[in-house]
């Protein structure tokens, strides 16, 4: 559909627009219609199982009003083959809602560049969507597939279970605050790999769909480790036991933010999109060879216990870190 409003701004007609940016040149056998009828058919193979994602990210919310066109065709992309990854699902599908203020072709075509690019590499197709005449925000769902039985959930982690998160935490938000605070102090190298970690963040689904065998819970990391703990411990039933010794954080997060700095982010910072999971301490070793094969690498930050609540521990010693979960209304532009 497209409203009146935007009919008289936009200067490329509404199908030639649709056509040249959002109507890939060819599919695979399994998308029976795509983009240009009034809705796509999909084969979902017999043994399968669809699972279904949408996650919007909007102008000023979710990234700064600066960031490129492609930039932000990655993020929301990204962010929902983040939520397949974190399901242990095989990402296949993906329509897509564009609101924007007007029809700049310039910007369209880099932000379809950056979308088109991200998709090639995870295997998912565009298959269709909207567009409207709005704020800059862009949604889009994504379908994916599992094995008939076989997906990971929040709710399966048991007591003695281990918890691990893939790569490192806080960086994404490292890379932001970077963004907000010019004056902060970091070497180009740093600043380069920070901001790459925000604007880029690297969906973890070849991990997903290793760990379906051996996780007893997952989920993806997106409002910050501690608030999502809590929702998985929550959704589990059970509470853990967090070692903030062993949180994983770089050497670029310890040059700019200092230890404490670089913790607090590990811990409150939104948008890394790693992998938080739960292990049986039987299945330890299976891990160890999904990490080598995937070559991600995963750290054990705590156990699950039988009692609610997150308990945070530094050596032997159980102490209490402040609040400061990601803020979804905070204004980062
Ligand atoms: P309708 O009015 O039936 O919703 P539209 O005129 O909005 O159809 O869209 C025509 C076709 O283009 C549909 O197949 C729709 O899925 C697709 N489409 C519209 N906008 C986009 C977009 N931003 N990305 C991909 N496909 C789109
Ligand atoms: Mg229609």
């Amino acid at each position: 559909m497209l409203n009146t409003a935007w009919r008289q701004v936009l200067t490329l007609g509404e199908f030639d627009l649709i056509k040249r940016f959002f109507t890939p040149a060819n599919y695979s056998s399994d998308v029976l219609l795509g983009v240009g009828d009034d809705a796509a058919v999909l084969a979902v193979p017999q043994h399968c199982r669809l699972v279904a994602a949408v996650d919007t990210v909007v102008e000023g919310v979710h990234f700064p009003v600066k960031t490129s066109a492609a930039d932000i065709a990655y993020r929301a992309l990204a962010v929902n083959l983040s939520d397949m990854a974190a399901m242990g699902a095989q990402p296949r599908w993906f329509t897509l809602s564009l609101s924007m203020p007007q029809a700049d072709e310039q910007w369209i075509s880099e932000f379809s560049v950056g979308l088109s690019r991200l998709a090639a590499r995870f295997s998912v197709q565009l298959v269709g969507g909207d567009t409207v005449k709005g704020p800059l925000s862009i949604s889009i769902q994504i379908l994916g597939l599992v094995d008939k039985d076989q997906w990971l959930t929040r709710s399966g982690a048991k007591p003695g279970d281990l918890i691990f998160v893939s790569g490192a935490l806080g960086e994404a938000a490292g890379g932001l605050q970077l963004l907000l605070k010019p004056d902060l102090h970091a070497s180009l190298e740093h600043r380069q790999y920070l901001l790459e970690r925000f604007y880029h963040p690297t969906p973890r689904v070849e991990l997903g769909l290793r760990l379906k065998l051996v996780a007893s819970s997952a989920m993806d990391v997106s409002d910050g480790l501690l608030t999502d703990l809590r929702k998985l411990c929550a959704a589990s039933h059970c509470g853990a036991d967090l070692q903030l010794d062993s949180l994983p954080h770089s050497k670029p997060m310890n040059s700019v933010f200092g230890a404490a700095g670089a913790e607090h982010l590990a811990l409150h910072g939104g948008d890394d999109y790693e992998l938080l999971f739960t292990v049986p301490a039987d299945d330890v070793v299976a891990l160890q060879d999904i990490m080598t094969e995937t070559g991600v690498p995963c750290t054990e930050i705590g156990r699950i216990t039988r009692n609610g609540g997150v308990q945070c521990y530094r050596s032997q010693d159980a102490v209490v870190v402040e609040e400061g979960g990601y803020d979804h209304f905070a204004v980062v532009n």
